[in-house]
């Protein structure tokens, strides 16, 4: 089992009383180890009081409401201790030998290696094969790089495993991309001892959530209401529940979200949910990947292509939904007749046939964007305004032609309304049939037109409904708490507008079109059923009904 540890950093004798309250609330939590960072109080009071040091580290240690590791983190390293080794390594062998003794001491390898002394007294205080005497603690060698990975990252591991005093090798590096977090399992899965393989920062946290799958010994979380003592460690509260940690074993598949920035999405904690209440053994983490063509495809390749990880698919948003497709068509996938059309899609699938990645992608925002329109009591729109040009845009202008819907699209920047127009392929009647038309019996190819700028659609005429594919009114977007449309645009009773945008979910552009009487729809009708048919193109089941939607209700904060 991997065991998670919980890290309180303990600076001054003043926060020992405290630091014991957050390790007992960390244990009830789920912690199973509490490391006791006191580089900070091992250096304001050593060496000159090494009394009062041992005496307030000894009672952590006899007050750990779980087995603890004791951690004078140096300043190179990342810690507080700016001391000499030796006086560090000398506190650490009284602490090891002395009792009560910590189950593990914490030592950097640099630390360890710098002198034959250093590593004589590091080696007494701890319990091994040629230990003369009976010592509880073990000794865990570790190393950590803040800055990248470091270029001897392989040499560092293979040091602190022929090393017969190590009973634990640790290595963590900030990632550079979520390349590195496989790496981690590489090495995990290559481990000849016990290893804490992680990546620290914004790629690092599918090394930390997913160590289980990869026999990793360990996992770092944080303390509710402390500061990290590395960058992106989630607390044992959010490893527990909203990341299932208990969960993950070597059989946990893989999904997540891709996207840049990706942290504020909405769908692990949607499918994740579906997962559990269908006994689905899987996981779906966020997944940033930079936003370049580049990055996608080396970083979702490598995710494939390293089978140990089981990905099986991702739901893919800003600003990867189109290298989504040209991704898949590059791998020789398959697209979904409405991903082929538009260029973009939010579901990529990746099935295994005899070791072989088979990939998919799939648009679900269409279907979804249409039913929740549908859903707000319109049997039929005979003309819809489309704001935005973007991915969802796209989506959506294919899912009304496939409807029958005449689509005028306006946009910030025209030139790319008329991409966009031009692409589906039917401005001029070129191109692409409405899909199905000919099971509706109907002929004729789709119409869609370019409106001009957003201003642009107050002149344009009646509209049965106004679709906004725009960012503008997210929260956290370019234009938070604006509209797309001016205060002229003439919404009316019998219209029916529907924003994409899902957070908030009141925009002043819904609010606009309630008061003149315009039916409304909110973008979490769209999101919840985009994200139940990425869940049921996945798992080939769909989640159970109204899970999703009750699960966004939630607060977010809540793990
Ligand atoms: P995108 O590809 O980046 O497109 C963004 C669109 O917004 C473009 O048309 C862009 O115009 C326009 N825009 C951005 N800032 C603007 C501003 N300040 N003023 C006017 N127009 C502006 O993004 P997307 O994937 O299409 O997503 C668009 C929105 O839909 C997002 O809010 C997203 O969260 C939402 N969405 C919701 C769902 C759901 O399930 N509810 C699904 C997908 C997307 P230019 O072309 O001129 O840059």
């Amino acid at each position: 089992m991997t065991l998670i540890a919980v890290a309180i950093p303990v600076d001054d004798a003043a926060e020992v009383d405290a630091a014991i309250e957050a390790a007992v609330r960390a244990a009830r939590d789920g912690a199973d180890l509490v490391e006791w960072r006191v580089d900070g109080l091992a250096d304001r009071l050593l060496p000159g009081d090494s009394a009062s040091a041992l005496r307030l580290v000894r009672r952590l240690i006899a007050e750990s409401p779980k087995p603890s590791i004791v951690t004078v983190r140096s300043a190179d390293e990342g810690g507080a201790w700016r001391g000499p080794d030796d006086a560090r390594v000398a506190f650490l062998e009284a602490l090891g030998a002395g009792d009560p003794a910590p189950r593990y001491l914490d030592l950097e390898l640099a630390a360890f290696e710098r002198s034959a002394n250093l590593r004589q007294k590091a080696r007494l205080a701890v319990q091994h094969d040629r230990q003369p005497r009976d010592l509880k603690t073990s000794l865990i060698l570790s190393a950590h790089d803040f800055g990248s990975r470091p270029a001897d990252l392989l040499s560092r591991l293979a040091r602190m495993v022929d090393e017969p005093a190590c009973a634990v090798a640790k290595l963590a590096w900030r990632a550079r991309s979520l390349r590195d977090d496989l790496e981690a399992f590489e090495l995990l899965l290559e481990r000849r001892t016990p290893t804490v393989a992680l990546c620290m920062g914004e790629f690092g946290l599918p090394s930390r959530v997913l160590a289980p799958k990869f026999g990793g010994f360990l996992t770092f979380a944080r303390a509710e209401a402390m500061d990290e003592t590395a960058a992106g460690q989630p607390t044992v509260r959010e490893l527990l529940r909203r990341w299932r940690f208990r969960r993950i074993g070597p059989a946990t598949e893989t999904f997540g979200v891709i996207g840049w920035p990706v942290g504020h999405s909405r769908s692990p904690v949607l499918h994740n949910a579906g997962f559990d209440a269908l006994g689905i053994d899987a996981i779906h983490l966020p997944l940033p990947i930079e936003g370049s063509w580049e990055s996608f495809k080396a970083t979702v390749g490598a995710m494939i292509d390293f089978e140990p990880l089981s990905f099986r698919g991702a739901s893919v948003t800003i600003p990867h939904k189109e290298h989504l497709v040209r991704f898949v068509r590059e791998r020789g996938g398959a697209l979904c007749p409405i991903s082929r059309r538009c260029g973009s899609a939010n579901t990529l699938v990746v099935r295994r046939r005899d070791g072989v990645p088979a990939l998919e992608a799939v648009n679900t925002d269409a279907p979804a964007a249409l039913a929740a329109l549908l859903g707000a009591g319109h049997r039929r729109i005979g003309r819809a305004a489309l704001l935005g040009a973007g991915g969802a845009a796209r989506a959506i202008a294919a899912g009304l032609l496939d409807h029958g819907a005449e689509v005028v699209v306006f946009n910030r920047s025209v030139e790319r309304a008329e991409a966009l127009a031009r692409e589906l392929g039917a401005e001029r009647g070129l191109g692409a049939e409405p899909l199905h038309a000919a099971e509706r019996g109907e002929a004729g190819a789709p119409r869609i037109s370019v409106g001009g700028r957003l201003s642009d659609a107050v002149a344009a005429g009646d509209f049965d409904a106004v679709v906004n594919c725009t960012s503008v009114g997210m929260e956290g977007g370019p234009a938070e708490g604006a509209s797309p449309l001016p205060e002229a645009f003439p919404f009316r009773a019998g219209m029916v507008v529907m924003d994409a945008v899902y957070r908030p979910r009141e925009t002043p552009l819904l609010r606009a079109a309630r008061a003149a009487g315009a039916a409304t729809v909110d973008g979490t009708a769209m999101f919840v059923l985009q994200a139940e048919a990425q869940f049921a193109a996945w798992t080939g089941r769909p989640p159970p009904a109204g899970l999703f939607a009750r699960v966004l209700e939630q607060p977010e904060c809540e793990p």
